[in-house]
């Protein structure tokens, strides 16, 4: 990797670190607390809800619900979350390649 690659990379780890957000989206639908209302008598449900769920830090799957106001905010983090992943991917091969240049692929024996 070039060095102005490399720089660039860390450049864009750092900003997207700025605005991650950790876990999966999805989108519900649901019933509202009138029980006059159309989505209790068969018509459409109220919706989409953003949703995020993610695993907690015992492992346990758990979740929240998105707030209108700051749903665009939540999938940009989201989104962030992934392309950083896929950055650290790349500049951690990086790493490894400026300490050990041309280390071709194991077969498994080593010292040859
Ligand atoms: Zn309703």
């Amino acid at each position: 990797m070039k060095a102005a690659r490399r720089t660039k990379l860390i450049g864009e780890i750092e900003t997207l670190a700025e605005e991650a957000i950790f876990g999966t989206l999805s989108e519900t639908y649901r019933c509202c607390g009138n029980p006059n209302c159309r989505c209790h008598s068969g018509g459409p449900k109220h919706g989409p809800h953003l949703y995020v769920s993610y695993r907690g830090a015992l492992g346990k799957t758990t979740g929240y619900y998105v707030p209108l106001a700051v749903q665009e905010q939540v999938r940009r983090g989201i989104d962030a979350w992934s392309r950083l992943q896929a950055y650290m991917r790349e500049l951690a091969l990086a790493n490894k390649e400026r300490l050990i240049p041309k280390a071709r692929p194991g077969r498994g024996k080593p010292g040859r």
